[in-house]
């Protein structure tokens, strides 16, 4: 089969591979239809993700047809269409049991990092019953690639754990595919405000068209002034952080009202400083997480009842013998205003 391989920093390959086989009796073999790429792809490709090690195949979003199930798989059987969870969970560890499955002890984010992933013809999913999700009939695919990682960790770690209210003020910093599915999602609870801060001014107004109130390119402005101007001096009740740089984080410090929410979903590699000589007083809430995939049920449910509409993130589509031009496309976002982008296996 075809699949994408990670060679080391910078270096990547289009290879034939031989078929994945069951290996656990949990295991299924999905023949993938579309996968895409994601931020995080491009961290490893820079060599940031030392768990990730040459030879790899890529890739832990997409959607496919089951292909074999192992002995122990009870829910799934050949022939059935299934959206891919980034997360593998194994359901009854100790961290599963807390629904925390992104630290599930023998799973947890191994596709395309421990192990072999889905930007290739064929992937094995382990634990399938509790990682994979049976696609609803007549129900869109493209929006359901989305639901693999980009919906829920925008909604879980963003909006759920921003604690977005209705009627409240919420500012999201970084309008990149996980932003703007925040910004998607945040909307389920009616907020007052969702202000969006980018520095690509194309991508501000992909974030009006999506449901922003109001939008502030932080490269020719001050954005603290804009945000506190526009909440009347107070700050808003939830920021979310979306890009995963100081600068960024040390806004939302900035920009949050008395009982305010800090919901980090930005990946970070540098240290940040903490304001606790401003912030000791203000009843503010700051919180981190990687994306569980427990709202994944109830994402599916509001796509196929078209509360929201996932397939908006998609603005690219290539074939999988195109994989790198898709890469180069979503590499260079700016110029190419890729979002996601669709890889039809
Ligand atoms: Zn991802
Ligand atoms: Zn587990």
């Amino acid at each position: 089969m075809k699949a994408l391989v990670y060679l080391g920093p910078g270096k990547k390959a289009l290879q034939e591979r031989p078929k994945p086989v069951l290996g656990a009796a949990t295991d299924a073999i999905v023949r993938i239809t579309k996968t895409t790429i994601c931020g995080t792809d491009l961290h490893i490709l820079k060599g940031d993700v030392p768990s990730c090690e040459p030879g790899r195949i890529l890739g832990h979003e997409g959607v496919g047809i089951i292909d074999q199930v192992g002995p122990a798989v009870t829910t799934f059987r050949p022939g059935q269409p299934v959206l891919i969870s980034c997360i593998s969970s194994c359901g009854i560890c100790v961290y599963c049991r807390r629904l925390m499955y992104s630290h599930c002890l023998t799973g947890g984010w191994i596709l395309g990092n421990r192990i072999d992933g889905t930007q290739a013809e064929f992937a094995r999913i382990p634990y399938a019953d509790t990682s994979l999700y049976l696609i609803p009939e007549g129900a869109d695919e493209e929006a359901l690639v989305m639901l693999s990682d980009v919906l829920p960790t925008g909604f879980e770690c963003g909006v759920l754990n921003g604690r977005v209210q209705p009627g409240s003020t919420v500012a999201i910093v970084g309008a990149g595919p996980i932003g703007l599915a925040a910004l998607l999602t945040a909307q389920f609870f009616s907020p007052a405000e969702i202000i969006m801060v980018d520095v690509d001014s194309e991508r501000l107004v992909i974030a009006t068209r999506f449901g922003a109130t109001a939008v502030i390119n932080s490269a020719g402005s001050d954005a603290l002034e804009a945000i506190m101007k526009r909440t009347d001096g107070r700050g808003v009740d939830t920021a979310i952080e979306a890009v995963g740089i100081p600068q960024t984080f040390e806004l939302c410090e900035k920009v949050l009202a008395p009982g305010g929410v800090l919901a980090n979903v930005g990946v970070h590699g540098t240290k940040v400083d903490l304001h606790l000589e401003s912030l000791w007083d203000r009843n503010i809430t700051i919180t981190t997480r990687l994306v569980d995939t427990v709202s994944t049920p109830m994402l599916l449910n509001t796509v196929r009842s078209r509360k929201l509409d996932a397939k908006r993130l998609v603005t690219h589509r290539f074939r999988l013998d195109r994989i790198h031009d898709a890469y180069e496309a979503f590499a260079h976002a700016a110029d190419t205003r890729a979002l996601k982008v669709i890889i039809e296996a």
